[in-house]
């Protein structure tokens, strides 16, 4: 209400500007180190690194619990938390302490070897997500790969199905997108295909059964992979029923169902796969569970196992050397006991009560403001995370929630907020809560935020 976008388009270009000199002039070290690095491609140690908003990344040096310091000494409020990677804070003791007892007091990071603490891991990933039987990796994107292949030797099927618009990682059968018209189409910008990824993969809308039945109806599906909601494109919420449609028609159609609960993990404990009562034949998870070591892990049904193994003793299939499934660091021993630490003493039960009041508190804080300003924008809360996106209602399929997409916008949101001292992810509008955060930190988050969007409709 009262302005027009065409006035709006051209402040945001000027606040944008006023933001990024503000960043650059109180960033001198963060911005030598960037143009200064020469061997590094694209100046970053992964290029992705490049979509911290503001023209070059903050230099990390210390940070602990819910604070990042900078080396020019900035320290922030972390909603961002490593995308989840530090879901359970930053160098939490715990995890720390674990660390050190299993590099320094014992000795042996990397053996070939196991140790007491992959079976705790895996007892309780079971409690928590119901898989009997899990596997480590040292990624989420691993976890997925791998888990497909076993997928796909069991059912003797060729294709996955994914939802348009969603992530899991760099797995070449996932980037595919429904186009306007609904056909399935290589993602732009799929970097190096192999193949065209429409023919290893059908591509569904999310929320909407029809698509589903229909892609399964071709009968060459061996798993549909899918996070519970979409967080990768926003957050698009199930509608009631949506999930559980999707497991009744993956049992018809005789597909496996794969939950990757690498993001929506942070609905509780035990992930929405708790929260929501789901039975998947595959689980995925990868990131925060290890307080930030690398690592990731996939469960499966002990049907599955059963049919891997028979295949596997009859030769057809190699799971014990090269035949696809593995990676030589996985399981590794300190992995294993940053996982056991993080589950057993940071992301727990209890902590996850507070993180999400946390993220409640946000969220309704976030609506607030949308209402005060008459905003038509949106939040939406899984758990201790939180995200908000330019529509209203919110989206309901991958489609609709990129259609509604601003960079600009996001840039400048994203640097008002490091400017004074609040990160949130690149990639996202996303607050995610860890043990550590505190209330100040919320309200802190929300006064800017709040002061941002004063100015952009001033
Ligand atoms: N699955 C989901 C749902 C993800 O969001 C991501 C990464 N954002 C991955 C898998 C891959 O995780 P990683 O990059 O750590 O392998």
């Amino acid at each position: 209400d009262g302005y027009s976008s065409a006035a709006l388009a051209s402040r945001l270009t000027d606040l944008i500007d006023t933001e990024r000199t503000a960043y650059a002039q109180a960033r001198p070290r963060s911005q030598a180190l960037f143009a200064s690095a020469e061997h590094l491609f694209g100046r970053v140690p992964m290029t992705w690194m490049t979509k911290w908003s503001g023209g070059f990344p903050l230099y990390l040096d210390r940070a602990e619990g819910a604070r990042v310091t900078d080396i020019d000494g900035h320290s922030y409020a972390d909603f961002a938390l490593g995308d989840t990677g530090a879901m359970a804070g930053h160098s939490p003791a715990p995890v720390a302490e674990a660390i050190r007892a299993r590099a320094i007091d014992k000795g042996g990071i990397t053996a070939m070897l196991p140790t007491e603490d992959a079976e705790w891991v895996a007892g309780e990933l079971s409690r928590r997500f119901g898989l009997p039987l899990w596997s480590f990796t040292l990624s989420a994107t691993d976890a997925n790969r791998w888990a497909i292949r076993l997928a796909r030797l069991v059912t003797g099927r060729r294709k996955i199905l994914v939802f348009s618009y969603s992530y899991h990682g760099s797995v070449d059968e996932t980037f595919v997108i429904l186009d306007e018209d609904g056909r399935a189409q290589s993602r732009p910008g799929n970097v190096g295909p192999a193949v065209d990824p429409t023919e290893t993969t059908r591509v569904a809308q999310f929320n909407d059964l029809a698509s589903v039945e229909a892609a399964l109806a071709h009968g060459d599906v061996a798993v549909i992979v899918t996070e519970p909601a979409l967080t990768n494109i926003g957050i698009v919420l199930p509608e009631p029923g949506f999930l559980d449609g999707v497991a009744d028609l993956a049992r018809r159609y005789g597909s496996l169902l794969l939950i990757d609960e690498t993001h929506t993990f942070s609905a509780g404990p035990s992930g929405m796969t708790g929260t929501e009562g789901l039975q998947p034949d595959i689980f995925v998870i990868g990131k925060s569970i290890g307080g930030g070591i690398p690592c990731g892990a996939y469960g499966i049904s002990n049907d599955i196992a059963e049919r891997v193994s028979a295949l596997a003793a009859s030769g057809t299939a190699d799971i014990d050397d090269v035949g696809g499934v593995g990676g030589t660091l996985a399981g590794n021993a300190l992995s294993t006991a940053a996982m056991r630490a993080t589950l057993g003493e940071v992301l727990t039960a209890t902590n996850f009560d507070r993180m999400t009041a946390l993220a409640t508190t946000f969220t309704e804080g976030m609506r607030e403001i949308f209402a005060r300003h008459r905003l038509p924008w949106t939040i939406q809360q899984l758990g201790a995370r939180a995200e908000f996106r330019y529509a209203s209602p919110a989206p309901r399929t991958g489609n609709e929630s990129a259609a509604v997409a601003d960079a600009g916008l996001d840039e400048y949101f994203h640097l008002y907020l490091a400017n004074r001292g609040v990160l949130i992810t690149p990639f996202h509008n996303m607050s995610l809560m860890c043990p550590a955060t505190r209330a100040e930190d919320v309200h802190g988050h929300l006064g800017v935020f709040e002061d941002a969007v004063t100015q952009l409709l001033a």
